[in-house]
């Protein structure tokens, strides 16, 4: 029988098909998915099917009769810690669904994020997310799988599922199409090594304080080289960090 490829079929193909970034979030809490993640922007555009969103409840992979993921540290101390097998049958299956996104494991043990790294991420096909509870994953997990571990920032979280929604709502937002003016990803903080200048906005007095003039002066050259200062000086002064970095890269 001769079969006419439905122009339906290939529609629907291009909709889901090689522009949409697939996140996977494993998960003891899957009911925190979407989340902020379906409002604004970052919904938008799960509905425009720009991105597309999966959890996975690791709890399924549990195997005894409780369903338990967690057991008591060895060595003893507080809390729990999450079961390397549990974990690894939970990736398995998600890297089953797709075996291109990286993993990666929030954990305040990890690397820091970047706007870098987040800006790799969006390009790819997607990112498949782990996100711990208690005290954390039983380490073993990292030697026996490919995960990269990724904090996101000095700071401690009661879970990994703020984490995730963090570094999927940085992707989303570079995801082509996703943010109104083309531009204005490219001019943020971090994108160039400095923290962006600052912004005012009308009224041009309030409360007795101006714009500065410059701002108001029309001279686009003035204005770039202004905010190009205020940017260097305000990294320089709130991010030593960052300026020693961006002065040895110029050096
Ligand atoms: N005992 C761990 C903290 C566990 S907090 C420690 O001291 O390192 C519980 C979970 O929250 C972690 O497994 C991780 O998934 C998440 N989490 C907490 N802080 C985080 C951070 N800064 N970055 C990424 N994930 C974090």
């Amino acid at each position: 029988m001769e079969r006419r490829a439905g122009c339906c079929f290939r529609a629907v193909h291009r909709v889901t098909g090689p522009m949409t970034f697939a996140a996977t979030v494993l998960t003891l809490y899957p009911e925190m998915f979407p989340g902020s993640l379906g409002v604004s922007l970052a919904g938008r555009a799960l509905e425009e099917r720009r991105w597309s969103l999966e959890t996975v409840q690791i709890r399924d992979f549990a195997t005894d009769k409780h369903r338990s993921v967690d057991d008591t540290p060895a060595g003893g101390g507080a809390g729990m810690v999450l079961r390397a097998d549990v974990l690894a049958a939970a990736i398995d299956h998600a890297r089953r669904g797709q075996p291109d996104c990286p993993v990666l494991a929030m954990t305040p043990r990890g690397k820091p994020l970047s706007q870098a790294r987040v800006r790799e991420l969006a390009a790819g096909p997607g990112a498949t997310i782990l996100c711990g509870r208690f005290e954390g994953f039983d380490e073993r997990i990292f030697a026996a799988r490919d995960v990269e571990e990724v904090s996101v920032g000095d700071i401690v979280l009661s879970g990994g599922e703020p984490a995730a929604i963090m570094l999927l709502d940085a992707c989303i937002r570079l995801l082509p199409g996703v943010m109104g003016a083309a531009s204005s990803g490219q001019e943020e903080s971090f994108e160039d090594g400095l923290l962006e200048y600052p912004h005012y906005t009308r009224p041009v007095e309030w409360e007795g304080r101006t714009i500065p003039e410059v701002l108001r002066s029309g001279d686009h050259a003035k204005v770039a080289a202004w905010r190009k200062q205020q940017a260097k000086d305000d990294t320089r002064s709130r991010r030593p960090d960052l300026w020693e970095r961006y002065t040895n890269a110029r050096d």
